[in-house]
């Protein structure tokens, strides 16, 4: 009999449990012939949020002329594609060169923190934060630190906490705006005051704007590379959640900011981004498509829309639910309420998802799935349309009212 195989010790810290093992159980279920409502991941096209056709058709007109490998960075037409987003959004002294494409923004996340952290290098992240975030960090043999945002202040970062946690060994801040989980969309002014922050200790900005094309209201998206002029950003987005297109896996990283300072970061960049040959060309073609065509993800966010009445119908019925609270998305597609502890004796968060899953067949993440440090919260993801949206949190707030305290 050969020895046991085991994981790599670089896995000891790694977690990811938007894909973990309530999951598993849902597809148990799902084996089982169980119809289970899924509110915990934010894929939209399984929920009827197709991608534009006019994507799709190019896609298909360009397939036979994607067999070979295209450059590392990636086809140069949907470089310039990006690079003009760039002029319209307001991010300076951007070139084709600066421009990365990856399957998906994931790809390029775990590149730019492979090619910039040592051992030790802190890395701040928020809490709640994007798992990934946390993930790649440990991987690359950096330390996550976790910075909080304020849930009473519309779940803005706190600047003082941030402050606080800075360290000889801080390399780099991720702030994620639009935010997963919390729906946040950060002001200008709090955003400047991040630069100012990033500058003063020399950190790299690692801006995850993946949703800056979902807001409500009057919500506006300030890019963070539009303020970065003497510190280093790295701006990811992709085609996933705006274009409804998360199954092509077509992100992109855009290197902005103090780029002289930091050519050997970019160089360490272009390597690892040759490692990897290329992003899968076909969903490359899609990019100077999507950018440049109809924009119908406005259709889905402005009044009347599917997607701000999801928000809407799921933002009132939780918060009518007895000792739940939740703070109004501005953008994205999520929510992050918080079950009052003094009403929801919560000790351990995942098992508490995995009963609702047993109870009422609907799917959620911990909120402790997001480096949140208390079993206080979930997340949901407002995507499934308005009658299984009804039904699921109808489901929550039976299952909740047998989790209260007696
Ligand atoms: N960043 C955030 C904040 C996300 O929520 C996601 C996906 O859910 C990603 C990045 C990854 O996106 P992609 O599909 O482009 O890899």
């Amino acid at each position: 009999m050969g020895r046991y195989i085991q994981k790599s010790s670089k896995l000891d810290n790694v977690c990811y449990d938007i894909r973990g093992p309530v999951l598993h159980r849902a597809n148990e279920l799902e084996e089982e012939g169980q119809r289970i409502i899924k509110l915990n991941i934010g894929n939209p096209a399984p929920f009827g949020f197709n991608a534009p056709d006019e994507i799709i058709q190019d896609v298909i007109h360009m397939l036979p002329k994607s067999e070979g490998y295209s450059d590392s960075k990636g086809l140069y037409s949907a470089r310039k594609a990006v690079m003009q987003e760039c002029q319209k959004i307001g991010i300076p002294n951007v070139e084709v060169g600066d421009i990365y494409l990856g399957n998906g923004a994931s790809e390029l996340i775990t590149m730019a923190t492979q090619a910039l952290l040592n051992q030790g290098d802190e890395v701040l992240i928020p809490a709640p934060d994007y798992p990934l975030w946390t993930a790649v960090t440990s991987l690359a043999g950096g330390t996550p630190v976790h910075y909080l945002c304020d849930e009473e202040n519309d779940w803005q970062p706190n600047l003082d906490d941030i402050r606080s946690k800075i360290t000889e060994h801080t390399r780099a801040i991720v702030i994620i705006n639009p935010n997963n989980p919390t729906g946040a969309v950060y002001s200008r002014e709090l955003l400047t005051e991040l630069v100012a922050i990033a500058e003063a200790h020399n950190l790299v900005i690692f801006a995850d704007e993946i949703y800056s094309k979902i807001l409500y209201d009057d919500a506006v998206h300030i890019p963070l590379g539009s303020l970065c002029k003497d510190t280093l950003c790295l701006t990811f987005n992709g085609l996933s959640k705006a274009y409804r297109l998360a199954g092509f896996r077509s992100g992109w990283l855009i290197v902005s900011g103090a780029k002289e300072r930091a050519q050997d970061y970019i160089e360490g960049l272009t390597m690892l981004s040759s490692m990897r040959l290329c992003a899968n060309v076909p969903a490359q073609h899609a990019i100077q498509t999507a950018l440049g065509g109809y924009q119908s993800i406005n259709e889905l966010i402005l009044p009347g829309g599917r997607l701000l009445e999801q928000r809407d119908l799921a933002w009132e019925m939780l918060n009518a639910i007895p000792g739940v609270s939740c703070s109004k998305p501005k953008g994205a597609i999520y929510m992050f309420p918080r079950l009052d502890p003094e009403v929801y004796p919560i000790i351990d968060d995942e098992q508490m998802v995995l009963d609702l899953l047993n109870q009422e067949k609907m799917l959620l993440v911990q909120g402790t799935g997001f480096n949140w440090p208390s079993p206080d919260h979930v997340r949901i993801v407002f995507l499934p349309n308005k009658i299984d949206l009804e039904d699921a949190i109808e489901r929550f707030a039976r299952f909740l009212s047998r989790y209260r305290k007696k």
